[in-house]
């Protein structure tokens, strides 16, 4: 039976990944769970799940999580920090690593479970935006096996031959054509995009989700990012990835082929389908998602993306094209002037300004190693820090 270690096990999608192994306690153990400091939600999941470790981000959190098990009982053994999540992830006895905490802070974490040849659920897009080769290296060299989770390249995996590695082109692939909702904000007047808050940006109109990618789906940067992971996880270039709004969220992405075919992936907008495609692969298995109801969906619609709403999607392009350490840097500014909307220092069109400027005035540089990405992305985080002081001042 597979053990499952969670990194992120407190957000959307490590609840998400609970709930489907809830439905499967014959197939899957659950081995580690890991959170940034939410000590409530952590103990509440350490008493019903009694994994062997927990892992909290920092020392003050485990301390509590600790007194919180042994008041209870619990023989969960509780560690801290960066170390702690790296451990668990490349623990001998984990199987499956899902890759569920948000931002670049899931990095060094899921490259462990890569290097430690897991099977690694990926939903933690940054991590692969930010590193790129180096972490499709990594999951090559050490025979890991890599199942996407974010739902569009989960459908896009769903929709592709068996076997790619002779190249895209060579299996008859032609393009792939990403959905995107569009968010809260497809259709909000464009002058009055400057004034929304955080709490109408974050109110996703198909999808329950953490703040950060809640954010990111309102600038469509989400969409971005997922483009770049799309490249990397398909080995392919933004000029073959077609993104298509689709305001319903019903069809997760496609995949069109020489002959004229499109195979598309359909399904209600709910996580555990392919949070339970990529726990089961090759098999599949209850997921405990509503049956699509096509009579009362009735209509699907398309629509083409719009740059000047979605300045975003365009920066991300972009860095991609502009290859290396490009894609750290957009992350990275992009993760803290989020931040900085969420906290209510910035305004919601400011986030694409401190991007591009970002991306304008920190160089970036081939990305060869671990060290030269994480160095850019310090620069990156340190200039959108300085542009958001500006703006606030
Ligand atoms: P969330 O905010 O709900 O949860 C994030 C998790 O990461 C929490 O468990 C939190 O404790 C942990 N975390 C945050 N900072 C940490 C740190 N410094 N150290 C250790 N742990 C830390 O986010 P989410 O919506 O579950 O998204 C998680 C990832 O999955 C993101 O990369 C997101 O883009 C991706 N994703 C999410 C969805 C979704 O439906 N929620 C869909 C596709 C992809
Ligand atoms: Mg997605």
């Amino acid at each position: 039976m597979p053990n499952v270690t969670i990194l992120g096990a407190t957000g959307s999608i490590g609840v998400n990944t609970l709930d489907v192994i809830s439905q499967h306690q014959d197939r899957y153990k659950v081995f580690a769970l890991t959170a940034n400091s939410n000590v409530e939600v952590l103990a509440k999941q350490c008493i019903e799940w009694n994994p062997k470790y927990a892992v909290m981000a920092d020392e003050a959190s485990a301390d509590q999580l600790e007194q919180r098990l042994r008041a209870q009982g619990v023989g969960t053994e509780v560690l801290a920090g960066l170390a702690g999540h790296e451990y668990v992830a490349r623990h001998a006895e984990t199987d499956y690593v899902m890759a569920a905490i948000v931002g670049a802070a899931g990095l060094l974490p899921t490259l462990a479970a890569a290097r430690a040849g897991k099977r690694v659920l990926l939903a933690n897009k940054e991590a692969l935006v930010m590193s790129g080769r180096l972490f499709m290296d990594a999951i090559r060299d050490h025979h890991a096996e890599l199942l996407p989770i974010d739902s569009e390249h989960n459908a896009i995996f769903q929709c592709m031959p068996a076997d790619i590695s002779k190249g895209l082109e060579k299996s008859g692939v032609k393009r792939i054509l990403i959905t995107a909702s569009g968010g809260p904000f497809r259709t909000t007047p464009l002058h009055e995009l400057s004034n929304m808050n955080p709490s109408q940006a974050c109110a996703h109109p198909n999808w329950d989700m953490g703040r950060k990618i809640s954010v990111d789906s309102a600038t469509m940067m989400n969409k971005g990012l997922e483009v770049i992971e799309a490249c990397w996880l398909f080995n392919t270039t933004p000029e073959n990835i077609q993104v298509v709004l689709h305001p319903q969220s019903i069809i997760h992405s496609m995949v069109e082929y020489a002959d004229g075919s499109v195979l598309a992936q359909l399904s209600n907008p709910d996580m555990r389908t392919p949070i339970a495609y990529a726990l089961a692969w090759p098999e599949r298995i209850e997921a405990g998602v509503e049956q699509l109801d096509l009579f009362e969906i009735a209509r699907l619609d398309f629509e083409r993306p719009d740059y000047q709403r979605f300045p975003c999607l365009k920066l991300a392009q972009e860095a991609m094209q502009s290859g290396g350490t490009a894609t750290a840097i957009l992350n990275a500014a992009n993760e803290i002037a989020v931040q900085g909307f969420l906290d209510g220092h910035i305004r919601f069109t400011d986030i694409a300004r401190i991007v591009e400027t970002t991306l304008e005035q920190v160089s970036h540089h081939e990305a060869s190693n671990l060290e030269i990405i994480l160095t850019d992305d310090g620069a990156a985080r340190e200039f959108s820090i300085h542009q958001i002081r500006e703006l606030a001042a």
